[in-house]
């Protein structure tokens, strides 16, 4: 019996509509909204229950580093179950999947890391974050340094104070957020505010909006400053190259502690293992998740810089914070393996010398497609601008009347066409594939997202 004839999708289908309350939905529309029951991953592809193959060009949820079906990573877990499902480290108390991944994780990490705070998620990591780094000030005896400058439009995790520190004013409207403590500035975008001047021009003074804020707020209340190398989800904004330098040097005038989320930029989508490396800047605190086990087991984690470590270490005092599945062990042998194969793969490598130029010349060579006003790729994410008249050069953005229709209709279109794109409001498709794609995959992605934007015209 074949997979097709073996699954009841009309069935599931059903199930999942009577009983199953999806993440970011409208749950009015849910009957409307029949979803694709995907039973299958190889490689760079997934398999709906219909026997369809689609081309994963967002790595699932921008996580599947190494791409689906890695069988060693499978054993890794089998094994790891049987020898010891679960432990901690709390209480005086480790584990070996636990140790070895710390170590691990400060070999390939930039040399002011050597120490790893374990979590479960993103949206964990960033709520370490806002803790630790009160905590590190308390101990310094400034415990009125609370504030956390992070940007509009970025995303860091769906936790009131991830939710909070992500600047969408649709996320804080539900909850009362942003919580106390946290102001945004505005995103480096270079295709909305950068008219009339150079790209280097714009990142100075994107960059300068951190000085204002910080003066704002007094700069003896500054926490710190967290950011994405690169905006994932709020629509893989590329800053220009000045911009992450003058940031790192405002921090480093007040005092003031830089936290990169590599959640989506780490372990190697930027053609390094961490995207603040791409940038050549040094972060105090680094978020990680998603890539650091491709995805095959949930688990994320703070790096913590020497600044920070040693001053806790030095000073003592409880950090009361933990969770049930820090560090927990099946996540960390799945990381553990992860990383061997990025590394014996030389995955990262290739994105930076070889699949990651070619990926940019393909997709931005999608520019001359009638409907996209402009492509950008950096490493291994990219973003489409959907334009209603071609012409419309980078600076003069024409979005649709019904701007996020039209990047959802594009979006199914695409789907039909055997490939995954993300929409987002304003009309732009994202795309964010396994690091592991060859150049006759970068070929046939290239044609079916061509596809999808032909049947929307
Ligand atoms: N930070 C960034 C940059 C993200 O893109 C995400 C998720 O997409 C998160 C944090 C939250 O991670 P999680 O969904 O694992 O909680």
């Amino acid at each position: 019996m074949n997979m097709r004839e073996s699954i009841n999708t009309q069935r599931l289908q059903a199930l999942d509509s009577a009983h199953h309350l999806h993440p970011f939905a409208d749950y009015r529309l849910k009957d409307s909204q029949i979803s694709r029951v995907i039973v299958k991953g190889e490689g760079a592809y997934i398999w709906d229950s219909e026997g369809n193959r689609l081309l994963d060009g967002m790595a699932g949820l921008w996580c599947m580093n190494v791409g689906y079906g890695r069988k060693s990573i499978a054993d890794a877990v089998h094994a790891q179950m049987l020898q010891l499902t679960y432990y901690n480290s709390f209480f005086q108390t480790t584990h070996v999947p636990a140790v070895e991944l710390a170590a691990k994780l400060v070999q390939i990490s930039p040399p002011q890391f050597n120490h790893v705070f374990f979590v479960g998620s993103g949206s964990e990591g960033n709520d370490t974050i806002v803790r630790l780094v009160r905590h590190y000030w308390d101990k310094q005896g400034s415990p009125e340094r609370q504030v956390i400058i992070s940007r509009l439009n970025s995303y860091h995790g769906s936790t009131m104070a991830g939710a909070s520190l992500g600047g969408w004013p649709s996320m804080h409207k539900q909850g009362g957020l942003p919580i106390p403590g946290i102001v945004h500035i505005g995103q480096p975008s270079y295709l909305e505010g950068g008219k009339g001047k150079t790209p280097e021009e714009f990142g100075l003074e994107a960059a300068s909006w951190l000085e204002h804020k910080i003066l704002e707020v007094g700069a003896d209340k500054v926490a710190a400053f967290i950011g994405e190398p690169v905006q994932g989800a709020g629509g893989v904004i590329v800053p220009p190259s000045t911009y992450w330098p003058e940031i790192q040097r405002i921090c480093n005038k007040y005092g003031i502690l830089l936290v990169a989320d590599e959640v989506v930029c780490g372990f190697g989508r930027l053609g390094h293992w961490f995207g603040s490396e791409y940038f050549g800047i040094s972060p105090d605190l680094i978020t990680f998740a998603k890539g650091v086990t491709s995805g095959y087991v949930p688990l994320g984690g703070v790096l913590v810089g020497d600044r920070v470590a040693n001053a806790l270490i030095e000073k003592g005092g409880e950090f009361n914070h933990g969770y049930t599945y820090s560090g927990h062990p099946i996540g960390c042998v799945a990381a553990l393996e992860n990383i061997r194969i990025l590394e014996e793969e030389k995955i990262v490598d290739r994105v930076r010398t070889d699949s990651g130029p070619y990926l940019q010349k393909k997709f931005e060579a999608l520019a001359s497609h009638p409907l996209v006003g402009s492509a950008e790729t950096i490493g291994f994410l990219g973003g489409l601008n959907l334009v209603k008249h071609k012409g419309a050069t980078v600076h003069e953005h024409i979005p649709f009347e019904s701007a996020l229709s039209v990047g959802m209709i594009c979006r199914a279109h695409m789907f039909d066409s055997g490939v995954i794109m993300r929409a987002i409001p304003g009309d732009r498709l994202l795309m964010s594939p396994p690091l592991t794609l060859t150049h006759a995959e970068i070929d046939e992605m290239i044609k079916l997202i061509g596809l999808g934007l032909d049947q929307t015209l």
